[in-house]
């Protein structure tokens, strides 16, 4: 972190001396909520809800963020690896199904300090690393062992989107390293009675005008990831934050477009959740 390197930003500020990079967060997380969430996929959510952490700030730029009040504007409070693994244990005693936490890239040694401390204090629940997947493969070395489940969105297929619509254009290349990284650490996705306990659960939001690269997304994980990778195909994007300035995405996604994503990845003979 110090000059951070952390993720493919590669900023190499000292944010021990209070410099900040792209994320614009210093060598504290800040966190902006901390509960069970009932609306992440079902085989997260059980009967207790995924224990979320939501870390403020982000390493993507996305026009169209759909959380654009917690990863840009910073609201939360900084806490300490003491506190996150105080907090993670509160999330067990509630009855969460594990923990989750979301866009922790920025933060990744907190995270990995936080664990280790709330399993030595008896934390047993799978952990869930919640990403929009611009992660290094050195940096989620950083994790082995101690992430049960990687749920990476993969958003985008070509660097000319990618660069227009998050400010990265590497995002591509950098996003299927990454996948392959985590698949290499847990393997697919296992369930037991219907909750995740470990493996590979990708996002993939699809965009209107196939923006996203949605079926060069689907080749790639059938051919080089696993046949067998567990993929939710999503259809909740709407236009938020600035992306009324690129008329491509200043819509819903129409039906048509959506399911013919879904039914690609299934012939493909993806696991598609519902
Ligand atoms: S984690 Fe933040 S400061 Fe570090 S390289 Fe990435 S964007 Fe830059």
């Amino acid at each position: 972190m110090n000059p951070c390197t952390l993720c493919p930003r590669q900023c190499k500020v000292r944010r021990d001396k209070g410099q900040t990079g792209f994320c614009c967060i210093g060598d504290t997380p800040i966190v902006s909520s901390v509960g069970p969430h009932f609306g992440e996929e079902s085989v997260l959510v059980g009967r207790g809800g995924s224990g979320t952490i939501f870390f403020a700030g982000c390493n993507l730029g996305c026009v169209f963020c759909q959380n654009f009040d917690i990863s840009h504007h910073r609201h939360g409070r900084q806490m300490t690896t003491g506190q996150l693994a105080q907090s993670m244990l509160e999330l067990q005693s509630y009855g969460c199904s594990n923990i989750n936490f979301v866009t922790p890239t920025h933060v990744i040694p907190a995270i990995a300090a936080a664990i280790e401390l709330a399993r030595e204090n008896g934390l047993t629940l799978p952990t869930v690393y919640n990403t929009g997947g611009y992660d290094s493969v050195e940096t989620l070395r950083l994790l082995e062992g101690l992430v049960d489940i990687y749920m990476p969105d993969m958003k985008y297929s070509d660097p000319k989107v990618a660069e227009e619509l998050s400010a990265a254009p590497d995002y591509p290349q950098i996003n299927r390293e990454a996948v392959k990284e985590m698949h290499r650490q847990v393997g697919d996705l296992k369930t037991e009675k219907g909750l995740a306990t470990r493996g590979l659960l990708v996002r993939h939001l699809v965009l209107p005008e196939n923006m996203a690269g949605s079926f060069e997304i689907i080749d790639f994980l059938a051919e080089k990831i696993s046949r067998k990778t567990t993929i939710n195909v999503m259809d909740q994007y709407r236009p938020c934050y600035k992306a009324s300035s690129h008329p491509a995405i200043n819509r819903r996604p129409t039906l048509e477009e959506f399911s013919s994503v879904g039914q690609y990845a299934t012939q493909k003979g993806l696991n598609v959740l519902d």
